[in-house]
């Protein structure tokens, strides 16, 4: 059906961030490592977090410096306060500001709810959201303190949330990921209220099924990917280009006036495909 997604389109050569710099929490993987390569192609320096595997993000490092930009990597917990303080005061030491920041990194610990334990719930809550709302606030802290400069962009920077479907889809098995990504949303749209009047953009991406390795057992057999095309209305599974794309055009002056939204890249996943037929 679709092709790969290097087969199904042409490179974005228009460098709609030139200039900007940005960090992409969780970057040596998945969506964030597409993310980061793509802010790298539209023009971006950017900062390659990760909190295990140097290698991978040496390797989003020199993919992103083939774009004639700058990067490196950076590794940190983003559940961690000081470590958070540390990585943006450093790259605002590094690359003199932040303009973008991503904040991507996530991970899930699924259990029944009758088994899930204290620190299953606590480790998706820090990371999912607590790890958000640092990130967030350290970006924004710079945001206000440099304002805008109209050669850079029309905005004094950009939050983007990695959210997910499940910022509003219920999932069973899964309480403390979806609670995560509930409070994701939640936090996204009172930051963006209160960080609008100081020109800053707060939104969120809400991933549906993308194939990368945290839900890789639900589309890497036949029949769980069968299974899957039937919560998905335009028939594909999503590719991280797919996310990372629309994380481009979030952070540039395209969406200028989109303040405190979320824009699902899901193929139609949150438009109750069961009832296309049901109900
Ligand atoms: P992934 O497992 O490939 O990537 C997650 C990244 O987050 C990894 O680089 C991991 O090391 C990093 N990470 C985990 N804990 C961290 C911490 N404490 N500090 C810093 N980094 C940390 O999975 P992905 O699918 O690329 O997930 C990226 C984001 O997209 C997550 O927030 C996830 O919830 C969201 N999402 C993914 C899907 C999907 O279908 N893949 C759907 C909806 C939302």
């Amino acid at each position: 059906m679709a092709g790969s997604a290097e087969q199904r389109r042409a490179p974005l050569d228009v460098r709609l961030l030139e200039g900007q710099k940005a960090l992409v929490t969780g970057a040596n993987s998945g969506i964030g490592k597409a993310t980061a390569i793509a802010l790298g192609r539209a023009g971006a320096d950017v900062v390659v977090n990760y909190v295990a595997g140097a290698q991978e993000a040496e390797e989003v490092v020199a993919r992103i410096t083939g774009f004639g930009v700058r990067a490196y990597a950076h590794e940190a917990d983003v559940s961690d306060e000081d470590q958070v303080v540390a990585m943006v005061a450093r790259m605002v030491e590094e690359f003199g500001t932040i303009d973008i920041m991503v904040a991507n990194a996530g991970l899930q610990r699924d259990a029944a709810v009758t088994e899930m334990t204290l620190a299953q719930w606590q480790k998706v809550i820090d990371v999912n959201l607590t790890g958000q709302f640092l990130c967030a606030r350290e970006a924004a802290k710079e945001f206000v303190r440099r304002g805008v400069v109209p050669e850079v962009s029309r905005s004094a920077g950009k939050i983007i949330c990695m959210s997910s479907v499940h910022q509003i889809v219920p999932w069973a098995g899964h309480v403390n990921y979806a609670s995560s990504k509930g409070g994701v949303g939640m936090l996204m749209q009172t930051l963006a209220q209160e960080l609008a009047p100081h020109r800053i953009r707060v939104n969120a991406i809400g991933p549906g099924a993308i194939r990368t390795p945290i839900n890789r057992s639900a589309w890497d057999t036949p029949q769980a990917e069968a299974e899957l095309l039937e919560l998905i209305p335009y028939g594909r599974v999503g590719d991280p280009e797919d996310v990372a794309d629309a994380v481009v055009a979030m952070a540039s002056d395209l969406l200028d006036y989109v303040i405190g939204c979320t824009l699902y890249v899901d193929g139609g996943m949150t438009l109750f495909p069961g009832f296309a037929t049901g109900g």
